[in-house]
């Protein structure tokens, strides 16, 4: 968990959408994440992002070809 100005709540990390995501047997969207923050378990489930690697790069969002990783949607 990363801190805001003594506030702790959830960064502004990416979202993958479970109705969009394929769970591609190598998920490109982890393949680009620099921390490795997006964490697969199971090789049939879609992944999920670990907010506190998570940089807010963004790469992943334009890494996943059918767009099930977008911006920030778990923020608030
Ligand atoms: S997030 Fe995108 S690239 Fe990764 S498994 Fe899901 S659909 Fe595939
Ligand atoms: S925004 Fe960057 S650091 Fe965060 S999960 Fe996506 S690629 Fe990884």
């Amino acid at each position: 968990m990363e801190h805001f100005g003594g506030q702790a709540r959830a960064p502004d990390i990416p979202n993958i959408l479970q109705d969009l995501c394929r769970a591609c047997k190598t998920c490109l969207a982890r393949e680009v994440c620099p921390p490795k923050a997006i964490i697969r378990v199971d090789a049939d489930e879609p992944p999920w992002v670990d907010g506190s690697r998570c940089r807010a790069c963004w790469l992943c969002v334009e890494a996943c070809p059918f767009e099930a990783v977008v911006r920030g949607a778990g923020a608030s």
